[in-house]
This record gives structure tokens, sequence and C-alpha cells, in this order.
């Protein structure tokens, strides 16, 4: 997988490469994206729509059924959802900005994979039922009563927005069985980085501080 944002697109804004560097990618595992803890925000415009657009397709297209935006790159507190998998069912299409939840109930225990970690997968236990309360693209207030597998994407989701992944949660024996698959993303990661397919941490951290700054 080639990585969006790398040396030679920034160094040569043409406007032609400057839209391909728009297009948003889902980033891997140990990507430090994925540890940032994003803020709320307080700006929606029409480049923000067009990225949450593009979230649903890649969510589709890696069969999901949420995607946050750190997923993407993004250092935005938002995430788009839709349980079915399916998107032909519309309905089901929903865009949690700057998600609040509460009133969590009981304990369940349910296979999670991510789409930041392919091919791994693990039990995990979470709360059954959540209130979640969040913001849409237009601004309306959402409100939503959840339990079982619905919950768990919403509070998988939203651990995202925290930097958490799945994996965080785990037993230090089940941990133990997927190490060995952790590794290899590590192994992949770094060699992206030798290889010059990755941008540093630096880099990567200053560009997620210009994204904050204009909408948060
Ligand atoms: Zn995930």
């Amino acid at each position: 997988m080639r990585w969006p944002y790398n040396a030679r697109v920034s160094q040569l804004p043409s406007r032609k490469e400057s839209n391909r560097a728009l297009a948003l990618q889902i980033i891997h595992y140990p990507h430090p994206t994925l540890r940032h803890v994003s803020k709320p925000i307080r700006r929606v415009d029409d480049e923000l729509r067009g990225w949450v657009a593009q979230m649903f397709d890649l969510m589709y297209e890696h069969e999901g059924v949420g995607l946050a935006a750190n997923q993407v790159d993004l250092p935005y507190r938002l995430f788009v959802s839709n349980p079915t998998g399916d998107s032909q069912q519309r309905k089901e299409e929903h865009v949690f900005i700057n998600p609040v939840i509460s009133k969590v109930k009981g304990r369940q225990t349910g296979s999670e994979g991510c789409l930041s970690l392919p091919e791994v997968s693990a039990d995990v236990t979470r709360s059954k039922q959540i209130h979640v309360e969040a913001f849409d693209l237009s601004g309306n207030l959402l409100e939503f009563d959840l339990e079982g597998f619905i919950a768990r994407v919403v509070l998988h989701e939203v651990d995202h927005l925290d930097g958490k992944l799945f994996t965080d949660r785990l037993s230090e024996t089940a941990l133990f069985e997927i190490d060995g698959l952790l590794e290899e993303f590590e192994i992949d990661y770094q060699s992206r980085l030798d290889a010059g397919e990755a941008v540093s941490d630096e880099r990567v951290l200053a560009r997620l501080a210009d994204l904050e700054a204009a909408r948060t």
C-alpha cells in the first residue's frame, strides 16, 4: 500500500498532486496518528464533508462497519458507521461528530477486528448498553440508546478518537496470541519509513497540528 503523504508530493505541490495528496487512505498500526487523542471539531466545511464521503467509501470497500477519522490520518473527533456493512442500507449510515458516551451498563464479550489491523481479531470485553450523543454534518444533535453489537461498534470507534486500539483492551494472554501479527505490522511500517514511503513521526505530528488548528 502506498502512503498518501509522501515527501515528493509535499515538496512539489502542483494542483494535480495536491489533490492526490488529499485522497484518503486507511492507515495501519503502528502509524502515530492512531495514537492521537482528537479534540472536538468546531467547524464543518465542504472539505470535511468530502472527507466524510470518502470515509464511507473506504469503510465499505474494506468491509468495515465503522471508521474513525484517525484511521484516515485526520485528527478530528468524528467517525462514520453502518453496522450492517451494507452500502445499500443508507438509513443505517451515521456520522458521529464529537460523540459523548454516557449511561454505560453491563458487560459483553465478542470478537473484534479493525481496518487498521487487517487480519487481526480477538475477543474484547466492553459495556453492553450505552447512551451516545453526537452531532451530524448539519449540526443536528443525535441521541441513541444502543445495545449489543451496535454499542460495541460505537465504543470501538470512540476508542480510536482517544488514541486507543482494541488490542489495548486485551489480556496479556490474548495479546500474546497476536503478538507475532503485531510485530509484522511494526516491521512493515519501519521498512516503509526506511524506504522513505512513510513520513517521519515529526512530520505526521506537524501535519496533524495544522489540520487541528483549522477546525478545532
Ligand atoms: Zn478500529
